[in-house]
């Protein structure tokens, strides 16, 4: 039976290792070679002209990389898939590849920050015209798209506040303008959220979260059809960001868990979210899983679990959140998610680090928002840590 048949957990494990590896490795070898050496030049000829195969230089191809690459395409459906330095070299990467000044970009208000700055600062000044509109409002992206788009660059659920779009519908427009669909799927991951086979065009992560898993490797990487990931191939590789084989080794072991971390933390995410929702302390939780989310419905069609990302703003004012934040003993006060670690943070130093505090306020993020990304320990203990820091506070 052909690994495109087999299930997620088991991709996530054998997906681009079937074959026998180098050497007889039992895991894939970090292949550590800038280029690729011949014996003649007829094999090398061969090899550079594609009608061999094997590798050049790591800018362009790379043993250990092509495995993750390979991982990715299987985990997403998608034809073919290729990995760079960052999420942020992924995403800017393909939009660089694609857009031409005098082209129409639509997306919604809350991307990822780095995302938004090149849609607020960057396209436009290479004369490209972005349009973001309110990201819960269905018909505004129908209408924006309509209008008529090169891009419809779509994220689901968003940072921080877990907004979600509704993907068939948003899809189903750009089909009927004639537009190319990317999908930012970091929060869903390929466990939770399939967009190719919801019809999108390509999808992008960051591979420094939930893939790679463990904080401890940067990498990103675009999936989708094959026609337009290899016009962003041609791209990335005359540009550089390329992923560095040892992170393509790391973010590799990561994802041998994938599914049973993200099983997990779709868990603790769902007893943590019960838990805050309607905590005399907090003011408000952000979570698809919650019957109260406004998008709930959609959630639950297209997610084969909500994640274990949440946020939530408490009572209180910013030094409230201080307290708070500092009380709380084993989780990481960091940037990041998608960890085997907990990981809590304000947007004013996580997802939004790079707005003003005018542009936070202006996006509807509480002053008192706390992002909280659930890792792998015991749910009971974080629920009991979380009470007891809001005891104090
Ligand atoms: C972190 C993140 C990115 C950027 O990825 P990097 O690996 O940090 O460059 C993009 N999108 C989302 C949703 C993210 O969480």
């Amino acid at each position: 039976m052909s690994i495109e048949n087999q299930k997620p957990s088991t991709i996530a494990v054998w997906g681009g290792e079937e074959k026998p590896l180098a050497f007889g490795a039992a895991q894939v070898p970090i292949v550590q070679s800038a280029p690729f050496a011949y014996r003649d030049l007829d094999e090398w000829a061969a090899v550079a002209l594609n009608k061999a195969p094997g590798h050049i230089y790591s800018r362009n191809t790379n043993p250990t990389v092509g495995v993750f690459e390979e991982k990715c395409r299987l985990l997403e459906g998608a034809e073919k898939a290729i990995a760079f330095a960052s999420g942020m070299a992924a995403i800017s990467n393909s939009l660089f590849a694609f857009l031409r000044p005098g082209d129409r970009v639509v997306s919604v208000k809350d991307t990822y920050g780095g995302t938004s700055v090149i849609f607020l600062n960057i396209l436009p000044e290479m004369g490209i015209d972005v349009d973001l509109v309110d990201t819960s409002d269905g018909d505004a992206i129908d209408a924006a798209i309509a209008k008529g788009c090169k891009i419809a660059y779509l994220e689901t659920p968003t940072n921080p506040t877990l907004k979600i779009i509704d993907l068939d519908r948003a899809i189903a427009s750009a089909k009927r303008a004639g537009a190319m669909t990317i999908v930012d799927n970091t929060f869903a991951t390929p466990i939770n959220q399939s967009p190719i086979a919801m019809g999108a065009d390509l999808v992008v992560h960051s591979a420094t979260k939930y893939l790679g898993g463990h904080d401890d490797a940067m990498g990103g990487v675009l999936a989708g059809r094959e026609d337009l990931v290899r016009q962003v191939y041609q791209y990335r590789e005359i540009c550089g960001a390329l992923l560095p084989a040892f992170s393509a080794y790391l973010l590799l072991r990561g994802m041998k868990t994938l599914d049973l971390r993200v099983q997990k933390q779709n868990a603790t995410g769902m007893a943590v979210a019960r838990f805050l929702d309607g905590h005399e302390k907090v003011e408000s939780v952000f979570y698809p899983g919650l019957e109260t989310h406004d998008k709930h419905d959609v959630a639950k069609r297209q997610m084969r679990g909500f994640g274990g990302m949440l946020s939530f703003a408490i009572k209180g004012d910013f030094n409230t959140l201080k307290t708070f934040i500092g009380k709380l003993e084993y989780v990481h006060r960091a940037a990041s998610l998608g960890s085997v670690n907990t990981l809590i943070g304000p947007p004013a130093t996580t997802s939004h680090v790079e707005c003003t505090a005018e542009e936070r306020a202006a996006l509807g993020i509480p002053e008192t928002l706390l992002r909280y990304s659930c890792g792998i320990e015991d749910a009971d203990d974080l629920i009991t840590q979380l009470d007891r820091a809001l005891a104090a506070i």
